[in-house]
């Protein structure tokens, strides 16, 4: 495995977040050294992992260069589980980073001195296609696109898959997509149905077989600080994030 992924959608409340905290938990139930990286200034994966926002340094004070990438990594309450924080500062990046030259590649800059450390490196990103993803998608072997099941799930994709080609062609020719997932899909509905059928037809190959139900376990487990897998380890959604680890796995 060994790979960075960015879970990346500049739609917000398509499920980035909940993917990134959840595989990345898997990942670490599963023997693996994982390290999720938390880049959004809303701070939503390091307040799902029950960490509070803005009592430590965070990813911001590494781009900025006033903290080592090593000193701002903290345990989370999960067993093989790294997190690198966000906070509110993060904010002033999106203003900082652009008068930088050269800063698209801030994070991978960090990232290589702890790379060899963990088996799988996921890094959530903010509902942007701004520098913050920039050095996100700069930084990734992969990136896991999350699509709700609902209306307009197509809207922004083409955007997303222009970024993607650009950062490939410009700074990171290693760039490829691991998959599109399809996520909150409620099955009992004919929407979700149709919205499935006209993903998977508009991209063959490239959404994963896995789907993430909606589920009332998943969306109540970051208000315990924890991921679904450790809130309710037998509930459907908890299921669905295993399930899409063995494939994110497989698909290497
Ligand atoms: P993003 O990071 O893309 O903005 P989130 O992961 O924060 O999206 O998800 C948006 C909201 O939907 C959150 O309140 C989250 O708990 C909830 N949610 C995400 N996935 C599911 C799901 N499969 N079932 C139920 N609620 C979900
Ligand atoms: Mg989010």
């Amino acid at each position: 495995m060994r790979a960075v992924y960015a879970i990346a959608n500049q739609k917000g409340g398509v499920g980035k977040t909940t993917t990134a905290v959840n595989l990345a938990a898997c990942v670490a139930e599963a023997g693996y050294e994982a390290l999720l990286l938390d880049i959004d200034p809303q701070a939503n994966a390091t307040i799902s992992l029950g960490l509070g926002k803005g009592d430590t340094d965070t990813v911001y004070d590494v781009l900025i260069g006033s903290a080592s990438l090593t000193e701002v990594i903290r345990p989370t309450g999960i067993e093989r589980l790294s997190i690198v924080p966000a906070g509110p500062d993060l904010a002033g990046a999106n203003v900082e980073l652009p008068r930088m030259s050269g800063s698209e590649t801030l994070l991978r800059d960090a990232l290589s001195a702890v790379r060899e450390r963990y088996a799988f490196i996921l890094i959530d990103c903010p509902p942007s296609l701004g520098p913050l993803t920039v050095n996100a998608l700069v930084a990734a072997d992969r990136v896991i696109v999350p699509v709700q099941a609902e209306y307009f799930a197509l809207e922004g994709l083409a955007g997303l898959l222009d970024t993607l080609s650009l950062v490939q062609r410009e700074l990171n020719p290693w760039l490829t997509v691991a998959g599109m997932l399809l996520t909150m899909h409620d099955g009992r509905t004919r929407l979700a149905q149709d919205v499935e059928r006209e993903v998977r037809e508009h991209f063959p190959e490239l959404v994963f077989d896995t789907v993430i139900p909606r589920n009332v376990r998943i969306g109540e487990a970051p208000s315990f600080g924890k991921p679904v897998i450790h809130h309710d380890p037998f509930c459907a959604g908890a299921d669905a994030y295993f399930d899409l680890a063995k494939e994110v796995a497989a698909r290497g």
